[in-house]
Order: C-alpha cells, then sequence, then structure tokens
C-alpha cells in the first residue's frame, strides 16, 4: 500500500538528495516543493511583479501554471513555469536571495501548497520542503526532519553551486542560507518547524547511503503497518 512520505528542513542539509534517492528505492514520485516556490519567484522577478501588492500577486498567480515531467534521460523529475523548463535557472543565488520573500506570502502558500496537496492525491510520492509534514500532509504516514550543522549545509552548497558559478563565495552561501532560515521559521505562514510526529535526522557525519538506509527502513516499516492495519 502506497504511503505519503514528508522530508522537511533547513537549507541545504541533503533533503532532496535523500528524497530523490528514497523515491527511486521505493519507485515513488519524488516532488520538490522548494522548486515551486523558486518558480514563482522567478516568475514575479521576469515580470517585475511588486509582491508588497496582494491585488498584484494575486493577479500573477493567474498567469502561472506550474508542472514537473519526468526527464527519461537523467531520471529526475524536472519542472515547467508555463511551459519551460527552469530546473537548471531556478537554483541561480538571485532566486535564493528572494525566494523566502516571496514564500512568506499567504496567497503564494495558498497556491502553491493546493497544487502539492493535488500531487499527493494518489499517494506513492516523496515530498520535501519546509511545511509538508505540518501543513501540506499532516496526515501523512512517514514524516522526516532533517537537520545538519551549518559549516557542513554552507559547504555542501557551496560545492554545489560553485560548479555552475565559480564566482560565487562561501560568505554569499552563509549569508544567504541563515537569511533564508530566519525567515522561513518566522514567517506567519506555516512557518518551518518539525511536525510533533516527524522523525529527526542529523546527518552531519551520515554518508549518503547511511541517510538512505534509515529512511528505508522507516518507509518499509510504514508500509508494512498499513497492510496490516488495512
Ligand atoms: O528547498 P529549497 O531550498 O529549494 O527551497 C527554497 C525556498 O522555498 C525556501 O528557502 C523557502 O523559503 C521556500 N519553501 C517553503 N516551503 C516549502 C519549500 C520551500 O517556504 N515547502
Amino acid at each position: 500500500m502506497a504511503i505519503i512520505i514528508t522530508i522537511d528542513g533547513w537549507s541545504a542539509c541533503g533533503k532532496s538528495t535523500l528524497a530523490k534517492a528514497l523515491a527511486k528505492k521505493l519507485g515513488y514520485v519524488y516532488i520538490d516543493s522548494g522548486a515551486m516556490y523558486r518558480a514563482i519567484t522567478l516568475y514575479f522577478l521576469r515580470h517585475h511583479i511588486d509582491w508588497t501588492d496582494t491585488k498584484e500577486v494575486k493577479q500573477a498567480l493567474k498567469n502561472i501554471t506550474i508542472e514537473f515531467s519526468f526527464n527519461t534521460k537523467t531520471q529526475e523529475s524536472e519542472i515547467y513555469l508555463n511551459g519551460e523548463n527552469v530546473e537548471y535557472v531556478i537554483r541561480d543565488l538571485v532566486i535564493a536571495e528572494k525566494v523566502s520573500d516571496v514564500a512568506a506570502i499567504k496567497e503564494v502558500r495558498k497556491f502553491a501548497v493546493s497544487r502539492q496537496q493535488k500531487l499527493g492525491e494518489e499517494k506513492g510520492i516523496v515530498m520535501d520542503g519546509r511545511d509538508i509534514g505540518t501543513t501540506v500532509f499532516p496526515k501523512a504516514e512517514l514524516k522526516i526532519f532533517m537537520e545538519a550543522d551549518e559549516t557542513v549545509r554552507v559547504e555542501r552548497r557551496f560545492k554545489e553551486l560553485f560548479e555552475k558559478n565559480p564566482n560565487v563565495t562561501i560568505e554569499e552561501i552563509k549569508t544567504n542560507l541563515e537569511m533564508r532560515d530566519y525567515i522561513d521559521s518566522h514567517r506567519e505562514v506555516s512557518p518551518l518547524r518539525k511536525a510533533e510526529d516527524a522523525i529527526e535526522l542529523d546527518n552531519t557525519h551520515l554518508t549518503e547511503k547511511d541517510q538512505l538506509d534509515f529512511a528505508l527502513q522507516l518507509a518499509t516499516g510504514k508500509m508494512v503497518e498499513k497492510i496490516t492495519i488495512a
């Protein structure tokens, strides 16, 4: 019996790496909810939307379509904004610098959350983000909350971004992660926090394999539990 798995946590602590690997192993769909907020931010920046103006935000959201499509070449799901593949461009630091402000807007969250919930209707999904276990799928069968030491998170994100842009500095990454974590955990609407029934996973000293084994064990346990109860 398929279940819903949520992976929430702080910025750059390896949520998507674990979520992707877990989904692959289980034959589940992986959805990167952060990519949705990044795509909306990209749209707002490109169209010079004043996001402090609720009317303008509401109007802009009406013109946004977000879809995920599985790329058979890379074997990964990619995000499309109004038909354009924006998987790569949304990872830019320019987007990362604005995304938490955009994601704190009530109308934006309503827009994204309703689409995320739709994607989970059939279950068999692993979704990562900040409020997936608390707001999007509060009844999810398995919730994981990830954390890692800040230095490790900054280094990991730096390596990732440096490959694309050698001009990026470690200081910029550190400032960005700290700023996003602060805004994400202090906003009014569904702030980042651990769901009461989420299992904590601190991966500071864990390999990707360790984390996957841990999550797989939890997931298969929940799947068996579900079959027994059903
Ligand atoms: O996961 P990622 O780092 O790509 O997310 C980018 C930003 O999107 C986060 O810093 C946060 O502001 C926002 N976000 C959110 N809720 C989610 C996922 C992401 O507010 N479920």
